[in-house]
Formats: structure tokens, sequence, C-alpha cells
């Protein structure tokens, strides 16, 4: 049985853990913190998370705690 996946998670190792850059500007590129692979800005990755927010009306727990600022 498979879970319902994060709204992010690496596409190639399937880790949830990202490296966040400092957070200069919503352009930055977020890269996974197992294999390197940039998953997307901050700027795509927080409408993602505010999109899925909206839908399942929850509290996203594996967001880093970079996103309550
Ligand atoms: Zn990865």
């Amino acid at each position: 049985m498979h879970s319902v996946p994060p709204a992010f998670a690496c596409t190639d190792c399937g880790a949830k853990t990202m490296h966040i850059p400092q957070w200069t500007h919503d352009d930055a590129f977020i890269e996974c913190a197992g294999c390197g692979k940039p998953f997307a800005t901050i700027r795509q990755l927080r409408e993602r998370l505010e999109a899925a927010l909206k839908e399942k009306n929850l509290p996203l727990v594996d967001a880093p705690s970079e996103w309550s600022k």
C-alpha cells in the first residue's frame, strides 16, 4: 500500500530532505539533501505547498521550519 506522497520528494532518490540555500530570493534553487538534484525554486515549491494546504486543509508536518516565517 502506498500512502499519499508528500507535496515534495526527490524523484531520483525519494528523499524528503531538502537542502535549502540561504534564503536570498524566491528564485533560489532548493536541492535534494540526498543526491543534490535540484527540486525547484523556492517560489515553485511554496506555490505547491500552498495549493496542497488549500486542498487538504491540513498542516504540512513535513515543511521545514523556514516556511513558517
Ligand atoms: Zn535525491
